[in-house]
Formats: structure tokens, sequence, C-alpha cells
């Protein structure tokens, strides 16, 4: 474990925005993890959990402890020959999870290749991406539970998966800290291609009969044709979730504005109803590539906010408070923001 006191976390945010913490301890094993959790929770302090920072405002410093997630491990559970369950540490990256899953011949993970972060934060909000969700392949987890001071499993069915969102993100936040995530793979995979451009990106690359690996390739070379690599461009991806509203009103809106960009519900998704293309609403009412000093709407996704440096999360998230206000405005729907806030 290492300890910084007053660290700096302008470089370990996606966005780039400053700001510092008082304490920041990098934890690499689940012994250490124990040992901080019950030492704050003694000394009363306050504690944030950081992983790989691509999901997360930093409004300013962050008292008290901050846990940063590098518990590392990949290691094979069980193989029957056709399904294979695969655990990572939760201090993994995620995307070179994937592409080694991938290199074992296993598919599963395919559709959220190029997923920025880690495998411990994978779960928080339940990631997702052309049409497949963490919960569709997670088995369970390991998590430590700070109120009942000690490890727990959650089967996925325990964790309260919804779109964006899980019990470790609204549900019961700050309660568990997320050791260890198992998955169930296959060496057979039910390959998922109808969304998003994923078949004409194959067949642009000649592709007759695609492997998992494949549609890996071809969500990489989507991916990096649509969104800013945070490495060139502070950004947190989407900032907005897609608003999810009773069909009845996706409906009223789209005669009104009949561009609007809706899809149902499959049977079964919570919550139900239409979900709206966020990112469509934010160009109709006017944001698409503004800038406003050091902070602004991506030019060619409106539901990007970059940061392009010199700027605060302060700055930033008071554009964020215009853009849901004009949304609001123009066409009575609330958007949610997706990164999660820390500091003051
Ligand atoms: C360019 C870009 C593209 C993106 N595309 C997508 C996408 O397609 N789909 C998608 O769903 N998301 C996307 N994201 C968002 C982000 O990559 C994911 O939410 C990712 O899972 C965050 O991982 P992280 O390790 O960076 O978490 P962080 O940003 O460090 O943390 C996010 C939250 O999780 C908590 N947390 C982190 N680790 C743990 C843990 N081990 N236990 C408990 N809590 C923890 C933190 O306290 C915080 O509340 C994108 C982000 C970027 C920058």
């Amino acid at each position: 474990m290492r300890i910084i006191e007053h660290a700096d976390l302008s470089r370990s945010n996606t966005l780039g925005l400053p700001g510092r913490v008082r304490i920041l301890a990098r934890v690499d094993s689940e012994d250490d993890l124990r040992a901080v959790l019950t030492s704050v929770s003694a000394r009363n302090l306050p504690l944030n959990v950081l992983g790989g920072g691509s999901n997360i405002v930093l409004a300013g410093d962050v008292p008290g402890l901050m846990v940063q997630m590098a518990i590392p491990g990949i290691r094979v559970l069980s193989d029957d020959g056709r399904e294979v369950i695969v655990e990572a540490g939760a201090g993994e990256n995620w995307h070179a999870f994937t592409q080694r899953t991938l290199a074992m011949g296993l598919g599963g993970l395919e559709n959220l290749s190029l997923i920025p972060g880690t495998v411990g934060a994978a779960p928080v909000q339940n990631i997702g991406a052309y049409g497949v969700e963490l919960k569709d392949v997670m088995h369970s987890l390991t998590a430590f539970d700070r109120v009942a001071g000690r490890f727990v499993e959650f089967a996925a069915a325990d964790c309260a998966f919804a779109y964006r969102d899980s019990l470790f993100k609204s549900g019961q936040p700050g309660r568990h800290v997320i050791s260890r995530v198992r998955f169930r793979l296959s060496r057979q995979p039910l390959l998922h291609m109808d969304y998003g451009d994923i078949r004409q990106a194959l067949s642009a690359r000649h592709v007759q009969r695609p492997t998992a690996a494949d549609v890996s390739r071809a969500v990489i070379a989507i991916r990096q044709s649509k969104l800013p690599d945070p490495a060139q461009l502070g950004n947190a991806g989407s900032f907005f979730k897609n608003p999810v509203v009773p069909t009845a009103e996706a409906e009223a809106l789209k005669a009104r504005h009949p561009g609007l960009v809706a899809y149902a519900q499959p049977a079964g998704a919570h919550p139900e109803g239409s979900k709206l293309a966020a990112g469509w609403l934010i160009e109709q009412a006017g944001w698409k590539g503004l800038q406003r000093g050091p902070v602004g709407v991506h030019d060619r996704q409106a539901l990007v906010l970059v940061h392009r440096g010199g700027g605060t999360g302060a700055e930033l998230l008071r554009l964020a408070a215009d853009i849901r206000a004009s949304v609001l405005a123009t066409f009575g729907v609330v958007l949610e923001q997706e990164p999660v806030i820390l500091g003051q």
C-alpha cells in the first residue's frame, strides 16, 4: 500500500480537473483494504473510492481519505468446456481485461471494449455499450461492507442493476468497496451485432463469419471514430444519461419534434418506457460544439462535455446546469448527470 498526503488528483481524472485529496491510499490487496477501511471508520474520516477517474467530476479539493483501487489479478475459477467463470481484481484496467479474455478465446465482453476505467468500478454504474450491459455477463462480486466491517459476496441478481445504476451507485452509495468481480464468459458466445454500426463496421472489414474478437475490433473502431480520447481532450464520456420517459410522453414529444430519437425499452427493462437520445436533445437545444472558456460541448458528440485545460469543476458543473435547464425549457425533459461529483 502507498500513502500520499495532499495528493494532486489532476492526472487521476480523465476530465483533467484540478483538485487534491488530504490522504490518498493506493491499495493493492484485500488485507490492506480491510485495514484502511477499518481505520477510516475508527477515526470517522470521510472516505471516497477512486478507480481510473473516468466517471467523476472533481468539484474541488476532497477531504479525508481516498482509496485508490489497485488490487491486481486475473484467474479462471471454473471451465466446463462451454462456460468459463473468470475473476479479476478491482484494480485491473477494464479494457485490458476485455482483451485478455478475448485472447483466451472467451466471448462476452466484446461489446464493452474500450470503456475506460477499472474492473472494480464497472458494476457501480452497470457499464453498458452497444446493446450489452455489465449485468448480462457478471456472475458475482466480492466487496468490503463498511457497515458490517467484513467482506461480503453479491450475486449479480442482488446488485439492483438498472440502466447506468446499481446498489453501489444510488442504492447504498459508499457502503461497499468492490475488491473482485467474477464474469460468466463463453467459448461459444451469442454475438450482439444489431446495435449501432457494428454490422456495417464488420462488412467494411470484409468479415463474413465474425468472432467475438472481430466484434471487439469493430466496437473499438466505432468508438475511436465517435468519442474523444481523454488522453487528448479531457472528458468523462457521456455526461448525461439518456432519459427514460413514459411511452405516451415520448410519442407526444415526437409529434411536436419529428426528428426526436427514441427507442422503446426492451421488455422487462428497468425503468420501463422509451429511452430518448440525450445527445439529440442537447444538440437541438443549440449546445453542440459550444465553448465557454476552458469547458465546452464536444463538436461531434453533444453528450460529451469537455475540458481543454485550465478550468475548474465548478465551471464544468455550471455549464452542465445550464444545459439541463435549457433542455428542460425546450422539451420538458429532465436530464440526469452520469458522472459522480467528488469534492466541494
Ligand atoms: C471516453 C469515455 C467513454 C466512456 N464510455 C462509457 C460507456 O460506453 N459506457 C459506460 O457505461 N461508461 C462509459 N464511460 C464512463 C466510465 O468509463 C465508466 O463508468 C467506468 O466504469 C468508470 O471506471 P473508473 O475506474 O474510472 O471509475 P471512477 O471514475 O474512478 O469512479 C466512478 C465511481 O465508482 C466508484 N468506484 C470506483 N471503484 C470502485 C470500487 N472498487 N468499489 C466501489 N466503488 C468504486 C467511485 O467512488 C465513483 O463513485 C466512459 C468514460 C469515458 C472517459
